[in-house]
């Protein structure tokens, strides 16, 4: 046997100390420093000592879903509930019992290192440092429309029917709260399903966000709120100077209630303002630069844009894999079909851009990377198409083709065909957002040198692997390969218990 699993462990260094309260350690951060001197490369490695701080409490947390009706909503909210209830049913296979297949958090191990009997050893990511459990979470938030849980769930289509039957009873009674709806921001074609949403000025109703937000925290007796954006995708706002070019004009033009901003942008401001980290599953630049200004001012936590879910996770495995194995990829061509609410909104041309966009530029940090393959400024084709087929429903679709260029002028074709039940993709991945989201709330670190400790920069760049188009903070490089993302989680948590980053060199089986 190569590897053993492990559920829990105990750290044995002089570095790290478990108070009642924090998990300290004392950690050795190991980077290359890199200079041009004269047209030379100096390449200098650096030790830098840093101490971080965990509070090892985990907080009552409850997640406030802005479109909980949906597609995603629902399916995120009905399975937490069958987890917790222990809901199994009947499928034509068999008896299905629940699970959080697809979450990095609660189903994927992490190598600890190697024992006695040279296998490694695995740990579940969630037993590394305390993190929220998801059947713990408290769920509700806002739609437009104003179906219970329970019609909204059977109205995606997505649990098996046995499953939703049993959902039935836990869910009638959770309904969403009245939300901010300007039609010119989503396709004309949600009209219909507006039947649940607020009305007054911009200002009034950011502010009965607010209201919701802190009414929730406090019903609930929840410690700690989290926002997510699961709702349709909006069209980009313009940036316009003296709109939402900064925190004063973003606010001014609330009050004066300016076309340009969006709901989406209303409820990052709530968030912000009742100091509640916000996440933004959508493709949509909520994130102007006012919000962005009024985050750091604020010191809270933003995230986003736009869950990775499938298609998009395979591209940033892919390429990353193609180019560091010196392949050129020169074409990439990605079509999706899909028949849910989400492909009906997108199939309006300014929605869809949002999406084009965020899919677009996932393979830059790839590309830029290796110059051998590309010269400067030189990029591969690029082109997506999404077209709402209804049939499908929730099944989407995704065709992708990758053309390099190999050894001697040959070329390489790679096609997939992927096809999968699009918001159970998305579920386990809101939760991941939310957990990681929380934990990286509760870090803090310290150079040796600096006088106090600060959190992770507002711009919560660490939930990059779930997102397809990472925000990350201001002059900070955007990582996009899935691996590299995955290793900073997985190495900062390391950090935070004194346990060095898995290097691969394996040397106690290569001498
Ligand atoms: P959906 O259409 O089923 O659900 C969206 C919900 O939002 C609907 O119930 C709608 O009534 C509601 N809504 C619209 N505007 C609102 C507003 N202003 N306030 C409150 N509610 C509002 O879509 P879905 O499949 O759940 O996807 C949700 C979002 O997640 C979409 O923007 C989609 O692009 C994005 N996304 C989904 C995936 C995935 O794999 N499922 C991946 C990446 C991104």
């Amino acid at each position: 046997m190569s590897a053993q699993m492990y559920e829990s462990f105990k750290v044995n260094s002089p570095n790290v100390q478990y108070t009642e309260e924090h998990i300290i350690s004392n950690y050795t951060y190991q980077t290359t420093k890199i200079q041009s001197v004269n047209g030379e490369l100096i390449v200098e490695p650096v030790d830098q000592k840093y101490t971080f701080k965990t509070e090892r409490k985990v907080p009552k947390m409850g997640v406030m879903i802005v479109g909980l009706c949906g597609n995603n909503g629902t399916t995120v909210v009905g399975g937490v509930i069958a987890n917790r209830e222990g809901l199994c049913w009947n499928t034509k296979q068999g008896l299905q019992t629940p699970n959080y297949f697809g979450s990095v958090v609660m189903s994927s191990t992490i190598r600890l290192g190697m024992d006695d009997n040279g296998r490694d050893a695995y740990i579940p990511l969630k037993n590394l440092i305390p993190m929220v459990h998801p059947n713990d979470i408290v769920f509700g938030g806002w739609d437009i429309n104003n179906s219970n849980l329970a019609e909204a769930m059977q109205r995606a289509q997505v649990f098996d029917y046995d499953l939703q039957v049993q959902l039935i009873p836990h869910m009638k009674n959770i309904t969403p709260l009245p939300s901010i709806y300007f039609p010119d921001f989503i396709a004309a074609n949600q009209k219909d399903r507006a039947n649940n949403v607020l009305t007054g000025t911009k200002k009034e109703q950011m502010e009965q966000i607010r209201k919701d937000i802190r009414d929730f925290k406090e019903s609930n007796k929840l410690d700690k709120v989290i926002v997510m954006w699961s709702a349709n995708t909006e069209r980009f706002s313009s940036i316009v100077p003296g709109v939402n070019d900064n925190i004063e004009n973003l606010m001014a033009a609330i009050e004066r209630s300016e076309e340009e901003i969006s709901p989406s942008t209303l409820f990052a401001i709530a968030s912000i303002l009742e100091n509640t980290p916000y996440i933004n599953g959508s493709p949509q630049n909520t994130f102007v630069p006012g919000v962005i200004e009024l985050a750091l001012q604020r010191n809270v936590s933003i995230g986003g844009d736009d869950f990775k879910t499938g298609q998009t996770k395979i591209k940033s495995v892919l390429t990353d894999y193609l180019v560091s194995a010196g392949i050129k990829p020169v074409s990439i061509v990605s079509y999706n079909h899909l028949g849910n609410n989400d492909g009906k909104n997108l199939s309006a041309p300014q929605q869809f851009r949002s999406k084009e966009i965020t899919k677009s530029n996932v393979v830059d940090d790839m590309i830029a990377s290796n110059n051998i393959l590309y010269k400067q400024g030189e990029h591969p084709d690029h082109v997506i198409v999404i077209k709402y087929v209804p049939y499908v429903g929730d099944s989407k679709r995704a065709m992708d083709e990758y053309t390099s260029q190999i050894f001697m002028g040959g070329h390489n074709t790679i096609v997939l065909h992927n096809t999968c039940e699009d918001s159970l993709l998305a579920a386990p991945i809101i939760l991941d957002l939310v957990i990681l989201a929380e934990v990286a709330n509760r870090i803090q670190m310290k150079s040796e040198n600096a006088e106090a400790f600060t959190g992770f920069h507002p711009v919560l760049s660490l939930l990059s692997y779930l997102l397809k188009a990472p925000l990350v903070p201001e002059k900070a490089n955007v990582v996009n390969a899935l691996f590299k993302q995955r290793s900073a989680i997985e190495n900062i948590f390391k950090a935070c218990i004194g346990i060095n980053p898995d290097n691969n060199m394996l040397l106690e089986q290569r001498l």
